[in-house]
């Protein structure tokens, strides 16, 4: 099969979140399959020129219609780790992708609308007819739109798209002048509730909800947010258009990369270990205590590794640390603050804490140290608000360490307590749930994780065995999206 994917990041040249990371896993994961896969993406001036090989002209005059006239383009191609990329850079004074950030400009829906339509106008101008079109969040919502509405007519009518959400919370939201600008006009016919009518604003345009009503297939990160964006508040208003078109709408869950992700392998670890030699664990451990300058004590080591933001629960993160401390743990946070309120907020703790033996914040981005605190840690907090899927416990669990997680999204696919689970049996189960925002309930899962390590070690170690057996790897959901684009091709 013949796979194009059009977004707005693929790792690690254009990385600002899980997105990235999904597009160049999958992609790599289909060409293992022995499928033909190419990337679409913009050519930003930020992005890690470093990690692309060979990048050269591909096509030099790619003229794609904006606003009654035309703006033109060179396409750049580029190897990004074995996959096959191509960059649009448009050459008009809106500078749509030099802005030295990804995201975040005024006129972002303007970049992304122009960017959509420039990744249709190169398939049709390069007679590329790829089976399947995977695009990705907002920022693409609007190629299906632009294939059904305009680029069906003019030769590319057996295409079939795929949309995958990462996050509902960002819709792209605009107002009539991206129809002008596109050359979908007709403002009437697109402000149809049916259509792309924002279901709360009604002077708005919503590109997501575009990305849903005109894909054949929408899915997003895992099976339970799924549920969650069409039945529950994180559809952040979509939820009833994902009702009217549930007949279509999935979730798969995320891989993650087993090359990057593997205590065996892993470069940054000083002591490599699998399942069978699980000791060595306890000697990362060790070098993390003196990287940090931790106590060596027979202590649990608790850790927790992300952004701290709302949406992570970062009042429970806190909260975590001293009761771990409170229960004769140490703990290790690294992460970092978007917000200046709890940037401030978790310094001052980091100086509160500083000279606790037992206790070491982070407040750093260390890719390096986070994989070093993976293999030290025994165990793995991720209190989240909402977590489309979450990565960390993916991670946590082929490291051996066990997580403690709230029961929301891909957590609730991918943790399975080991005292109350009901789907999986003692054996297979391989952390610890919790369901209450309030301290009491992390408190609990918390307490439950402490007293097996401290009081049944035999216990815990079966328990880090069984979590380390799980494949959360790309292999399940390489094969899940290919049945998806097997369906709509023959529908
Ligand atoms: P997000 O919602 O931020 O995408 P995920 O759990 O899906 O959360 O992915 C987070 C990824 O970023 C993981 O690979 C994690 O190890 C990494 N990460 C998060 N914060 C940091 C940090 N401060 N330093 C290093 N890696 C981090």
């Amino acid at each position: 099969m013949y796979v194009v994917q059009i977004a707005s990041e693929c790792a690690p040249v254009i990385k600002a979140g899980g997105l990235g990371d999904v597009v160049y896993g999958l992609s790599r994961e289909l060409e293992i399959r022995g499928h033909s896969v190419e990337i679409i993406l913009p050519k930003y001036d930020c992005m890690r020129y470093d990690h692309i090989w060979g990048l050269h002209e591909a096509y030099r005059d790619l003229t794609v219609p904006w606003y009654g006239g035309a703006i033109r383009c060179c396409v750049y191609c580029g190897w990004v780790h074995g996959r096959l990329c191509f960059f649009i850079e448009p050459q008009s004074e809106d500078n749509f992708f030099n802005r030295g950030c990804y995201y975040g400009a005024l006129d972002d829906h303007m970049r992304f609308a122009f960017f959509s339509k420039a990744a249709l106008e190169f398939l049709l101008r390069t007679n590329k007819r790829p089976d399947v079109i995977h695009c990705h969040d907002w920022q693409t919502g609007l190629v299906p739109v632009l294939l059904y509405e305009i680029y069906q007519y003019h030769g590319m009518g057996n295409q079939r798209v795929c949309y995958t959400i990462h996050n509902f919370k960002h819709q792209g939201i605009a107002g009539a002048n991206v129809l002008e600008a596109t050359g979908l006009n007709n403002p009437p016919y697109y402000f149809e509730y049916d259509r792309m009518r924002d279901n709360f604003n009604p002077f708005a345009l919503n590109f997501m909800k575009g990305g849903i009503v005109y894909s054949n297939f929408v899915t997003t990160v895992s099976p339970h947010h799924a549920w969650e964006a069409h039945y529950g508040e994180f559809g952040y208003g979509l939820g009833h258009t994902l009702h009217l078109h549930q007949h279509k709408f999935g979730g798969v869950l995320n891989g993650i990369d087993y090359d990057v992700w593997n205590p065996e392998i892993d470069h940054y670890i000083p002591y490599p270990y699998s399942a069978d030699a699980i000791e060595d664990k306890l000697r990362n451990k060790k070098a993390l205590r003196e990287r940090l300058w931790l106590a060596h004590s027979e202590k649990p080591l608790i850790c927790y590794i992300g952004r701290l933001d709302e949406q992570k629960g970062v009042h429970l993160v806190h909260h975590a640390i001293y009761y771990a401390l409170h229960r004769n743990a140490q703990f290790v946070l690294l992460g970092t603050a978007t917000e200046p309120g709890l940037n401030s907020w978790f310094w001052h703790e980091k100086q509160f804490l500083n000279s606790n033996p037992d206790v070491h914040l982070e407040l750093s981005f260390n890719e390096e140290l986070s994989h070093l605190i993976y293999a030290g840690a025994d165990m793995i907090v991720v209190p989240s608000n909402y977590e489309p899927c979450g990565l960390t416990q993916m991670i946590g669990l082929k490291y051996g360490t066990v997580p403690i997680v709230r029961g929301v999204g891909g957590l609730v696919n991918t943790v399975f307590d080991r005292d109350y689970d009901q789907t999986h049996p003692p054996e297979e189960r391989n952390g610890y749930v919790f369901y209450q925002t309030d301290s009491q309930a992390i408190e609990s899962a918390m307490d439950r994780a402490i007293g097996l390590w401290q009081y049944y070690p035999k216990e815990f170690r079966k328990l880090v065995l069984q979590g380390m057996a799980y494949d959360y790897s790309w292999n399940h959901p390489g094969a899940d999206y290919l049945q998806i684009y097997e369906y709509i091709r023959h529908k």
